[in-house]
């Protein structure tokens, strides 16, 4: 039923077939080699606002913006008025810098549920040494994670994950010892009675329950207020430390990410994405007494010879600058409810099998009427229908994330008349999809 095939591909598949020598499956994040949709990835050579133009000069609205981190579009004229004027000065010094305690000091100030912060160059190092830290901190060593939400590719949370592994239908990965492995526990989302007899049975070993508050890897699966709260009151009753990896959700829900969101206290963020502007920036943060179990003020290590480097921070900072703005995240809450309305009620008007699950400004397409809380309930006939559907949007110059279990991104820079131009191609591919 796909739409012959009207964009050309050509230079993409060339460059696809060419990486394949380079790098393994040809791309350098698993992802990207878009195995579960139709044709070679898209080689893209720039982006402006909402848009990005491929090799072949195609140009779609895009919705993945690189995965999270372009909350302000491509291309933002001050991150990269910032990040031209700082790399003027030299790219890294490896010693503290300016740009560091200004990009410090600003989320501090307008993040109520930390008092400091470390960062680090992408969202996995931010979670590994979070973990590090709630290790240290307890002096045990067992992690209660949840099935489907995914953390990075830290050995131990390679489990259940989502992300490119639920593309792949793998729930773990070679190369992680058993031993690694047995250290974490895994528990259904949604579930209060699992996480109460993990706890009851674990909680003498266990160091931290790690969430994704917003969990947004394997299909946006948002939970109930209530069970945030649950898990939150047990990790408190039992002694385990609660960590919200806000990697996706942080500056995304909100400033203050979905701990605001949901005025829920975590004892450790971790950040990633959004905080460095579309540069590698990870970071993560505590409380005082928590943070000071850091070295060099504690003893649990953690470093990086290209962390908080400058020209990273001036990208933040530009970046997070824009985003204390007064109503920036209703705004952006606002058009993106219109525009999955707009789709919504397409759909429902024509009795289709399909949902637009959203928060903020991240939205999910969800191939099912029910609400979808755990990662169970996610229909892999869907995918079928997503490839359709991702197709079908290529050759009408809208992309997506090629994975039905990717969410979507808004940003600051699509505006309501390219949202509606995007409805518009995305009810008219759904046409096709449901034919
Ligand atoms: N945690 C969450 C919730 C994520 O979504 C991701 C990446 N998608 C990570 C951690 C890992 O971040 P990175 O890819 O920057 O290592």
């Amino acid at each position: 039923s796909f739409t012959d095939q009207i964009i050309k591909r050509e230079k993409s598949e060339a460059l696809f077939e060419e990486a394949k020598q380079y790098f393994p499956g040809g791309v350098n994040s698993p992802v990207r080699a878009f195995k579960s949709v139709s044709g070679p990835p898209l080689f893209i050579k720039e982006g402006q606002g909402c848009r990005i133009t491929d090799e072949d000069d195609n140009q779609f609205i895009d919705f993945c913006c690189s995965w999270g981190p372009l909350i302000l579009g491509h291309n933002n004229a001050l991150i990269r008025e910032r990040v031209i004027e700082t790399v003027k000065k030299g790219t890294s010094f490896g010693t503290p810098n300016r740009l560091g305690n200004e990009l410090g000091k600003l989320i501090l100030h307008h993040h109520p549920y930390i008092d400091k912060i470390r960062f680090v160059s992408s969202g996995t190092e931010a979670v590994m040494s979070a973990l590090r830290l709630a290790r240290g901190v307890t002096g045990k060593s067992k992690v209660i994670k949840f099935e489907g939400c995914y953390h990075g590719h830290v050995d131990s949370l390679l489990v259940k994950a989502g992300s490119g592994l639920a593309t792949f239908g793998v729930s773990t990965s070679a190369g992680i010892p058993e031993a690694f492995a047995k250290e974490t526990i895994v528990i259904p989302l949604n579930q209060p009675e699992a996480l109460e007899k993990a706890l009851k049975e674990h909680a003498n070993e266990t160091a931290c329950v790690i969430m994704e508050p917003v969990p947004a890897n394997n299909g946006l699966l948002l939970q109930d207020r209530s069970f945030l709260q649950y898990v939150r009151q047990q990790c408190t009753a039992h002694g385990v430390l609660l960590i919200f990896d806000e990697v996706i959700s942080g500056f995304r829900v909100g400033f203050s990410g979905a701990a605001g969101y949901y005025d829920i206290q975590p004892d450790i963020l971790t950040f990633g994405k959004i905080i460095g502007g579309g540069m590698p920036v990870g970071a993560y943060a505590a409380s005082h007494e928590i943070m000071g179990h850091i070295a060099p003020d504690g003893p649990v290590y953690q470093a990086g010879t290209l962390s908080a480097n400058p020209v990273a921070m001036a990208a933040g900072l530009a970046a997070l600058e824009q985003l204390i703005q007064e109503d920036f995240y209703e705004r952006m809450a606002q058009k993106t409810h219109r525009f999955v309305e707009t789709i919504e009620q397409f759909c429902l008007d024509r009795g289709y099998e399909i949902s637009f699950p959203h928060i903020g400004s991240i939205f999910w397409i969800a191939f099912s009427n029910e609400r979808i809380l755990a990662s169970d309930q996610i229909d892999p006939a869907g995918m079928e229908k997503f490839k359709v559907l991702h197709h079908e949007l290529l050759q009408r110059g809208v992309y997506l994330g090629p994975s039905g279990y990717e969410v979507g991104f808004v940003s600051a820079a699509h505006t309501d008349a390219d949202l509606d131009e995007a409805a518009e191609k995305i009810c008219e591919s759904l046409e096709v999809v449901f034919a």
